[in-house]
């Protein structure tokens, strides 16, 4: 597969949605922004998509799944301990930004580190609890890609203090992403791209191991 990467976060400070398209065939990446924006630059592209996959079960990160998928009937993947938190307000975060947030979205749940199957498209999910319990990384091995949603940003990690968040578990999470081959470029739920070799060398969260 061959494929090109847009991204766009609407609102600005909503997390990054990211299209993984391939001809006309779309997997969305945390359709957090508005949903019927999203619906309108997909039917502007004549994009078919296929699913949407979520990092985590945040209301900047899934958002607009709802309305995505009742206009297009697509599986949306999330981490089975992520589950709980797409239809409640106070766990995913939305309550505290005066967003409705009970999202009805119907999860197509895997486990941890299970891999997915897409049409022909083959995504590996790299299970890395603490910024929520069902966080992961959705691993394009062949093209070197890593959708790190909260788990990983450029410079930075995600925070551990929200509800359902744990501390301990950060450093199990990180030692999985600091085995992976350093030309993988990330593409983290919010602000710009890296690449896992630059992490290691400059993230400090990294450099405290
Ligand atoms: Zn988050």
């Amino acid at each position: 597969m061959n494929f090109r990467i847009e991204t766009i976060a609407y609102p600005s400070d909503f997390a990054n949605t990211y299209f993984l398209i391939d001809d006309l065939r779309v997997i969305i990446v945390d359709p957090g922004s508005d949903g019927s924006s999203l619906a309108a630059l997909i039917s502007n592209r004549g994009w078919k998509p296929l699913a949407m996959l979520l990092t985590h079960g945040h209301f900047d990160h899934i958002n607009g799944a709802e309305f995505l998928q009742k206009a297009y009937r697509i599986p949306v993947y999330v981490h089975q301990a992520d589950v709980i938190m797409l239809d409640n307000a106070r766990l995913n975060g939305a309550e505290m930004f005066q967003f409705a947030g009970d999202y009805a979205i119907e999860p197509k749940p895997f486990y941890s580190d299970e891999t997915i199957q897409i049409a022909d498209i083959a995504i590996a999910t790299i299970h890395t609890p603490f910024h929520t319990p069902g966080s992961v990384c959705y691993y394009l091995k062949e093209q070197k890609v890593l959708f790190t949603g909260d788990t990983l940003f450029k410079g930075s990690i995600g925070r551990s203090d929200l509800p359902l968040g744990s501390f301990r578990t950060i450093n199990s999470s990180l030692a999985k992403l600091q085995t992976l081959p350093g030309d993988i470029t990330i593409y983290p739920g919010h602000g710009p791209k890296s690449t896992i070799g630059k992490e290691l060398e400059f993230n400090r969260y990294f450099k405290l191991r």
